[in-house]
C-alpha cells in the first residue's frame, strides 16, 4: 500500500479523498492555485504544494507542474478527483512515464470512453443497447437533416468531445436540424477544439440511471447497482438518489450487466459509470462512460456501505477486489443534493463572494437515518469565479425513499448560508414537490415544473397556520428574555392574549394561551397548535414539536421580525398586537423605490454577447445579454417591458461584478 498520495484537485472532492486516505494511514498532499492558499482541503492535507496562479489551465490542469509536485513531495500516487484531470489520457500516461500511480483507470480505457462516438461503438460490439442513431460523424448540415429523417424525430445532436451538457441540442424538425447542427458544431469546436457532430434518437421523457462499476487489474469487475440523477438543469445533475424510483429488479440486472460488459470489453481497472438514458416504460440506452469517480458517488456508498475511493486506492495498488458480486448488498436509500453558489430567483446565475455564515446541519447517524455533508468550504471561505460554483453535497439515508426525502429536507431547513446567494431555498422547494415525492421523474421535471424559474413559495393554509405558529413561538421566547431582564424590577406581564401575525402581506389573527409551551389558536373552525421549543434568540436554527411533531425552521432575524423558511416554503414574519396590525394596515405602502433603470452584471464575467441595441423596446424576460463566468454562460433577461436607452458594454469586455451594461429609459 501507498504511504503517500497527492490529489490533483481542489473543493469538496479533494477533502473527500483525503478522508478516506487519512482513515488508511496514507499521508496527502494536497495542490493549490493562488487564489485556494487558505482553502479547506490546503488545510487538510499532510503537506500542500502551490503549483501556480488561479487559473484552472495554469494550475489545476497544468500536468507538468503536478507531476513535479508529486516527485518533490515523494507521492507515490495521485488520485485526481473528478473534473481536471481526471479524464485525461495524457495525464494517466505522463504518471505512467514519471512512475506515480495513476488512481484511476489504465489510460486506454480513458481513451476508449472518451469520445462518445466511439464509446458508442465499443459498447454496441459489446452488445450494450445503444440509442438508436447513426454511429459516425455527421459531416454538413444536410447529412444532419437526411439522417435526422431516418432516425425520426426528435433527435439529439451532440458533441462527440462533448461533456458537462455542452454542445447538446433536441431538434423536433428538419429545420431544427440544419440550424442546430451548426451551432452545435461551432459550440463543440469552441468549448473542446474538435467539432465531430453525433445524431441520435431523442428518448422522449427520459430519465437519466447510471451503473457504478468497480474492476481491478486481475480482470475482476463487479457493479455496485444504480444511481438516479433526472433532476437536472440544462443536462447538468442537481439531485441524485440510489437506487433510482423507476427500476425493477429485472431491469437492474440487465443495466448492470451490460455496464459490466463494457468495462470488460474495455479492460477497465477502476470506479467507473456506465450512463444510461431510459424512457418511462424501463427501456434503457448507453449514453457515455464517465472513467472516473462521480459527484454523486456518496449515495451509492451509504446504500452499500462500500468506500469507493479507497477501493480506487487498493485497485491501484494492484489489489485484487475483495468483493464479488453476491456479496453486494444495497439497502435502504440515498439522496444527494447539490448546494450551488448560484441564485436561484434571477436564473440561477452564479453567485460569488465570501461564505459570511456558512453552519452545516449536524451530521451522522439518528436513528435509522443518516446525514453526511462533503464540502470544501468553511465559514469565511470565499468562493471565486475560477472554479466551480458547487460548495458542498448534502447527502442523506434512510430506510426507504420517504425518509431519505424526509431527512434531506429537514437537513436543508438546518443549512445556513449567508454572504452569497445560494440554491438551498429551490432544493427545499423541489423535496417538498408532490411529483418529486411520487417519483415521477424526468430530465425535463424542472423546466416543467418551475416554467419561470424559481419564486419562494409563501406558505397557505395549514402551512400558514404552522408558520404562524412558530412566529409566535419566537415572539414569545423574545418576551420571555425581556421578562428575564426586567423581571427582577416588576412584574412582566403574561404573553397570553390576541396577536396577529404577519407573514408577508397575509395577516393571521390568533389567539395566545400561554401554557406548556405555546397554544395558539386560530378561530374559523381550525384547530389551535401547540408549540413547544427550547429555541434561544440568536439561534438561526428553530427546532421544536409543533403537535407533538418535531419540526425545524431556518430562522432569521431581520428588521421588525423573523424570515422564516421550512418544508420549501419561506416567508417573513412579524407578530403584532391586533391594534398595532390595524394601524399598519393604514400605513401608506413604500414606493418601489428599488426600481432599477441599469443591468449591472450580477458576477465578475466575460461578456459574451449583448442581444439588444440602443432604442429598442424590450419585454420582460427578453434576453439581454451573455455573460461568461464560472465556466457557465448566463443569460442575463429584462425584469420588466422598457425600452432601452444606451449600453454601455461591449463584447469581449470582461466587467467586475455590479458594472453597468445597460441603462433603461
Ligand atoms: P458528474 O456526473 O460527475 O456530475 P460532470 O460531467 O457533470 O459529471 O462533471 C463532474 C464535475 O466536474 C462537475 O462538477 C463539473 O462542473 C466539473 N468539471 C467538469 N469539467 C471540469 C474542468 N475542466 N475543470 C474543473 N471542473 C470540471
Ligand atoms: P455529458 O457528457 O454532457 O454528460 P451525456 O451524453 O451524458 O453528456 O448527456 C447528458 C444528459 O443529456 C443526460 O443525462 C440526459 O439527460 C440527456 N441526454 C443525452 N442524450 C439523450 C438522448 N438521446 N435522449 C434524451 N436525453 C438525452
Ligand atoms: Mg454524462
Amino acid at each position: 500500500m501507498f504511504h503517500k498520495i497527492l490529489i490533483a484537485n481542489r473543493g469538496e472532492i479533494a477533502c473527500r479523498i483525503m478522508v478516506t486516505a487519512r482513515r488508511m494511514g496514507i499521508a496527502t498532499v494536497a495542490i493549490y492555485s493562488q487564489a485556494d492558499r487558505r482553502a479547506p482541503h490546503v488545510a487538510m492535507a499532510d503537506e500542500a504544494i502551490c503549483i501556480g496562479p488561479p487559473p484552472a489551465a495554469q494550475s489545476y490542469l497544468d500536468m507538468a507542474r503536478i507531476l513535479d509536485a508529486c516527485r518533490e513531495s515523494g507521492a507515490q500516487a495521485v488520485h485526481p478527483g473528478y473534473g481536471f484531470l481526471s479524464e485525461r489520457a495524457a495525464f494517466a500516461h505522463g504518471c505512467a512515464e514519471a512512475g506515480i500511480v495513476f488512481i484511476g483507470p489504465n489510460p486506454r480505457a480513458i481513451e476508449a470512453m472518451g469520445d462518445k462516438l466511439a464509446s458508442k461503438r465499443l459498447a454496441a460490439q459489446a452488445g450494450v443497447t445503444t440509442v438508436p442513431g447513426h454511429i459516425g460523424v455527421v459531416e454538413s448540415a444536410s447529412a444532419a437533416s437526411r439522417i435526422a429523417a431516418e432516425i425520426g424525430f426528435p433527435v439529439m445532436i451532440k458533441a462527440s468531445a462533448g461533456g458537462g451538457g455542452k454542445g447538446m441540442r433536441i431538434a423536433r424538425s428538419a429545420g431544427e436540424v440544419a440550424e442546430g447542427f451548426e451551432r452545435s458544431r461551432s459550440e463543440a469546436l469552441s468549448s473542446f477544439g474538435d467539432d465531430r457532430i453525433l445524431i441520435e434518437k431523442y428518448i422522449e421523457s427520459p430519465r437519466h440511471i447510471e451503473i457504478q462499476v468497480l474492476g481491478d487489474k486481475h480482470g475482476n469487475i463487479v457493479h455496485l447497482g444504480e444511481r438516479e440523477c433526472s433532476i437536472q438543469r440544462r443536462n447538468q445533475k442537481v439531485v441524485e438518489e440510489a437506487p433510482s424510483p423507476l427500476l425493477d429488479e429485472a431491469t437492474r440486472e440487465a443495466m448492470g450487466a451490460q455496464a459490466v460488459a463494457l468495462a470488460r470489453a474495455v479492460g477497465y481497472d477502476s470506479a467507473g459509470t456506465v450512463e444510461f438514458v431510459a424512457s418511462q416504460d424501463r427501456s434503457f440506452f448507453f449514453l457515455e462512460m464517465n472513467t472516473r469517480l462521480q459527484v454523486e458517488h456518496p449515495v451509492t456508498e451509504l446504500v452499500t456501505g462500500i468506500d469507493l475511493v479507497e477501493q480506487m486506492i487498493c485497485v491501484a495498488a494492484g489489489e485484487p477486489l475483495d468483493i464479488t458480486q453476491d456479496r453486494i448488498r444495497r439497502r435502504g436509500w440515498a439522496v444527494e443534493s447539490r448546494i450551488y453558489a448560484e441564485d436561484p430567483a434571477r436564473d440561477f446565475v452564479p453567485s460569488t463572494g465570501r461564505l459570511a455564515t456558512y453552519r452545516e446541519p449536524p451530521a451522522g447517524r439518528s436513528g435509522e437515518c443518516v446525514v453526511r455533508v462533503d464540502a470544501g468550504v468553511v465559514e469565511g471561505s470565499e468562493v471565486s469565479v475560477f472554479y466551480d460554483p458547487m460548495i458542498a453535497k448534502l447527502v442523506t439515508y434512510g430506510p426507504d425513499r420517504a425518509s431519505a426525502v424526509t431527512a434531506q429536507a429537514e437537513a436543508l431547513d438546518r443549512f445556513v448560508i449567508d454572504g452569497i446567494r445560494h440554491n438551498i431555498p429551490f432544493l427545499a422547494a423541489l423535496m417538498a414537490h408532490p411529483r418529486w415525492q411520487e417519483g415521477r421523474l424526468s430530465t425535463g421535471f424542472i423546466a416543467e415544473e418551475f416554467p419561470s424559474g424559481f419564486a419562494p413559495i409563501a406558505p397557505r393554509d395549514a402551512m400558514a397556520r404552522r408558520f404562524a405558529a412558530v412566529a409566535v413561538a419566537i415572539d414569545w421566547a423574545l418576551d420571555r428574555r425581556r421578562a428575564g431582564i426586567v423581571g427582577a424590577t416588576r412584574p412582566h406581564p403574561s404573553y397570553a392574549g390576541e396577536r396577529a401575525v404577519l407573514l408577508g402581506a397575509e395577516r393571521i389573527d390568533v389567539e395566545v394561551g400561554d401554557d406548556e409551551g405555546v397554544l395558539v389558536g386560530f378561530g374559523g373552525g381550525h384547530d389551535a397548535i401547540r408549540v413547544a421549543s427550547r429555541w434561544r434568540p440568536g439561534e438561526r436554527v428553530w427546532s421544536g414539536t409543533i403537535d407533538g411533531v418535531p419540526s425545524v425552521f431556518a430562522a432569521r432575524a431581520i428588521l421588525n421580525g423573523y424570515d422564516l423558511a421550512h418544508g420549501g416554503c419561506g416567508s417573513r414574519a412579524r407578530v403584532l398586537t391586533r391594534r398595532q396590525a390595524d394601524l399598519a394596515a393604514l400605513m401608506l405602502p413604500r414606493a418601489e423605490t428599488g426600481e432599477t433603470k441599469v443591468l449591472l452584471c450580477p458576477m465578475p464575467g466575460l461578456v459574451k454577447a449583448i442581444h439588444v441595441v440602443e432604442g429598442q423596446a424590450v419585454k420582460a424576460g427578453d434576453p439581454l445579454c451573455l455573460v461568461e463566468a464560472m465556466k457557465m454562460e448566463n443569460v442575463l433577461r429584462a425584469e420588466r417591458d422598457g425600452t432601452v436607452k444606451s449600453v454601455e458594454a461591449s463584447v469581449g469586455q470582461s466587467l467586475p461584478v455590479d458594472a453597468p451594461i445597460l441603462r433603461f429609459a
